[in-house]
């Protein structure tokens, strides 16, 4: 175990708090990028603001609050003294359900975290003591149909408290925060050894059966190894599931940083095999219900009941993904559901207020990106010639062009006309718009090389 003070150890734990995300910005590595023409803007999908939900420390049944707090106050035992045996153990797929049903009915998407061993409670690909086979196989069906059309799923590493050693799958016995996975056990950890760990995560997700493109740090993972993390994200994502645009959660920012996604470590954009890794940014804290399903939130905090205020109307209104995030026990808070209410409210405001927002998952924000950064782009008198490493729908592109003809999108023999529309807030994929001397369009771009051609 690395030696420490009793300074610095108090400097770590402050800075180690489960919601200890404010990590300190260690420069991560953008990679290549194409050459791109200032004529040509990419713009927002549908020149819309995406949104999207991330909801953290869910699993299968259990209530990982009422599991995990007896282990971190091992850890620290001044801390987390909520009384956990008044928890309820089980957060229940009848919870489950109704919010998959209503997140559906108002176009929501998102991520949802399944820690694969939550607080070592059990593997949701094997046995989950407390709960019969039956009951586990149900909870995996209700998150497969009702959950991955909508939700990206994430492991949240392997258990969220203990790290485990992937030789034997026993929690290691040290129980300091050197050992625990929130905390500091990745300190010094090269992005093989990450990607390891990560992959052990993801194939229990995988035998599990369900589908996967990124990950989730728990609490204060990967904190001061941020490079290794991202190559590690970027290597077991590919490894285990073949995830073309692997992506992560890591980061929320609720300053004036931008929050905008970051593609890394982009490389090979030219050749038959590019790759990058893209970190996903919260634009919130939690204010529902906090992490263990204590803590009271308020919807004034993301947008104000007069519509105008608030820390949402900041992000959209200059353009940037709003990624709201919280935590799956203060959504269910015990029961009184104190967050899903919040987020009933929210969500009402904002769509009282905006008529541009666009749901996506994470992993549909991470394409968007990745096309938009790494897409090479080449105007002509003729058209626009795109060469993509990745494909993504509802690529919109903007340029000053007086000629209004009815342009066409043409990739491997084949052309598409594209439909016109009478205004911009009308643009959706497959059309164009044409105002002054300025074109907009939105086209499904392929992977490899289309043009937009005009007349
Ligand atoms: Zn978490």
């Amino acid at each position: 175990m690395p030696h420490v003070t009793r300074r610095q150890f108090l400097q770590y734990s402050a800075q180690g708090l489960i919601a200890g995300w404010a990590a300190p910005l260690l420069a991560q590595v953008a990679g290549d990028r194409p050459p791109r023409q200032t004529a040509v803007k990419v713009l927002n999908p549908e020149n819309r603001v995406p949104v999207s939900f991330i909801i953290d420390d869910s699993t299968c049944l259990a209530n990982l609050a009422h599991f995990a707090i007896p282990q971190f106050r091992e850890t620290f035992p001044d801390r987390y003294l909520q009384d956990w045996r008044k928890l309820p153990r089980e957060i229940p797929d009848a919870f489950v359900r109704k919010f998959a049903d209503w997140c559906r009915d108002q176009g929501v998407k998102g991520k949802y975290s399944i820690v694969p061993y939550p607080a070592c409670v059990g593997w949701v690909d094997r046995e989950l003591p407390g709960w019969s086979k039956r009951d586990l196989n149900a909870s995996l069906a209700l998150v497969r149909d009702e959950l991955t059309p909508n939700w990206d799923i994430h492991p949240e590493m392997v258990s969220h408290t203990r790290v485990i050693d992937t030789k034997t799958g026993r929690p290691f016995p040290e129980t300091t925060e050197f050992f625990m996975e929130n905390w500091r056990w990745t300190d010094g950890k090269s992005a093989d050894q990450l990607a390891e760990y990560i992959g052990f995560a993801l194939k229990i997700l995988k035998n599990a059966g369900l589908p996967c493109e990124g990950i989730t740090t728990p609490g204060g993972f990967g904190n001061r190894v941020l490079p290794e993390l991202a190559q590690g994200v970027l290597q077991a994502c590919r490894d285990v599931y073949h995830t073309e645009i692997p992506h992560y959660f890591r980061h929320l920012y609720i300053d004036e940083r931008s929050v905008a996604p970051r593609v890394e470590y982009a490389a090979g954009l030219g050749g038959p095999d590019p790759r990058c890794v893209v970190s996903i940014i919260g634009c919130t804290g939690d204010w529902f219900g906090g992490w263990d399903g204590l803590e009271r939130g308020s919807v004034d905090q993301f947008i104000t009941a007069d519509l105008k205020s608030g820390r949402l109307p900041q992000v959209i209104d200059r353009g940037e993904p709003a990624i709201l995030v919280c935590h799956w026990p203060g959504m269910y808070f015990n029961g009184d559901e104190v967050g899903f209410n919040i987020f009933r409210e929210v969500v009402a405001r904002l769509h009282a207020r905006y008529d541009h927002l666009l749901w996506m998952k994470l992993s549909e924000i991470a394409r968007y990106w990745a096309a938009r950064e790494l897409t090479s782009i080449a105007a002509t008198a003729e058209g626009i010639t795109f060469d993509a490493p990745f494909a993504t729908p509802r690529f919109t592109v903007q340029s000053t062009r007086s000629a209004a003809a009815p342009p066409h999108l043409s990739a491997a023999g084949n052309s598409t006309p594209l439909a016109r529309v009478a205004s911009l807030s009308q643009l959706r994929r497959g059309a164009w718009h044409h105002e002054a001397e300025t074109f907009t369009a939105c086209l499904d771009l392929p992977k490899g090389r289309s043009v937009l051609s005009f007349g």
